[in-house]
């Protein structure tokens, strides 16, 4: 089979390798469609991954074999939950099965990914797709799940004023997921034309990184301070900004990874009595709620995901226009 294996910073070959086998409890998945995430241009681009590993985690497939204990039918839609949860340990007894103690170590050890025509996983990962959401629309699921994610952990009501920083993939995910619930007036900023356009046409209000301010006093608020920030870009001064836009007892999460780590100003949040927290992937129902969502027909998945799909000799070039800010949706890999 084809596959796109990371070899070193700026290197991905597509190769042909062997089939991966099947164990007795688990599935190999015919690839549809598998989405670029952020964290595929972290590793490629930015020498995060391991040296022969094989990305994308974004993607939804149909079985093609089953091992000898598993039950699932031959030719089900499927998309995968990437999480690996031990039942035993604090966390996952906390039902944060995400933050297992023996998860994987992110960017370190990765799961054979599904930039490649099959993979294979443990058939309790594999999460059948309600009747009536199609293949391409099952693989916005993962990326879907974890703006979700990011959305319960900030505790969003109804009457909460939200500001997204960052209309990239997850960005544009929980603006669409905050409106598909009825929210009105969530502020979206974004220096990028293309993804302000596509926030605006996903109906937030859109601000430039320059329109936002800085109250004179870490205790004072801006003039129209936000409840919640989800901080999606993983850029500096994004997160610095954002939490200067807080209310009192506001709340960021932070989302979006990067290594220009922000400074966050501790005196702001003593004195505004403000939460920080980060949002890393999602819980064990995580892709099952996303795919509710999507089966509900509320996402504008036409604007979300972008129309072309691109074959994998395309996707390294695809993640250099991505990085360059060329491209506003989701772009699929159709292997
Ligand atoms: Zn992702
Ligand atoms: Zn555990």
């Amino acid at each position: 089979m084809r596959a796109a294996i990371y070899r070193g910073k700026g290197n991905l070959e597509v190769a042909e390798i062997a089939v991966p086998r099947v164990g007795p409890s688990e599935v190999r998945i015919a690839v549809e469609y598998c989405g670029v995430c952020g964290t595929d241009l972290h590793d490629v681009l930015d020498e995060w991954g391991a040296s022969g590993s094989i990305g994308g985690h974004e993607w939804s497939g149909r079985v093609v074999e089953v091992g000898s204990d598993v039950l699932l039918e031959i030719d089900t839609l499927v998309v995968g939950h990437p999480g690996h949860a031990c039942g035993r340990c604090k966390a996952c007894l906390a039902s944060r099965t995400n933050l297992c103690e023996e998860r994987p170590t992110a960017g370190l050890e990765q799961p054979h990914g599904a930039f490649a025509d099959y993979v294979v996983i443990g058939s309790d990962r594999a999460v059948p797709v309600p009747s009536g959401v199609e293949a391409r629309a099952a693989a916005y699921a993962e990326p879907l799940a974890v703006a979700l994610h990011a959305l319960d952990l900030a505790g969003v009501d109804s009457k909460h004023r939200v500001m997204v920083s960052g209309c990239g993939p997850i960005g544009a995910a929980a603006v669409a997921a905050l409106v598909a619930q009825g929210h009105d007036g969530v502020v979206v900023v974004e220096p990028s034309p293309l993804r302000r356009d596509l926030a605006l046409r996903l109906g937030a209000t859109v601000l430039e990184p320059s329109d936002l301010e800085s109250p004179w006093h870490p205790g004072r608020a801006v003039d129209e301070p936000v409840d919640v920030v989800i901080e999606t870009s993983g850029i500096r001064t994004a997160a610095e900004s954002g939490l200067a836009q807080l209310v009192a007892c506001g709340r960021m999460v932070l989302v979006g990874t990067g290594m220009d780590f922000p400074r966050l100003d501790s005196n702001r949040i003593i004195l505004n009595e403000l939460v920080v927290t980060g949002a890393y992937t999602y819980g064990a129902n995580g892709i099952a709620s996303a795919l509710d969502l999507i089966s509900s027909g509320l996402l504008p998945l036409d604007a979300l995901i972008e129309p072309e799909s691109v074959g994998l000799d395309a996707l390294f070039d695809t993640m250099v226009r991505l990085r360059a800010g060329e491209v506003a949706g989701k772009v699929l890999v159709r292997p």
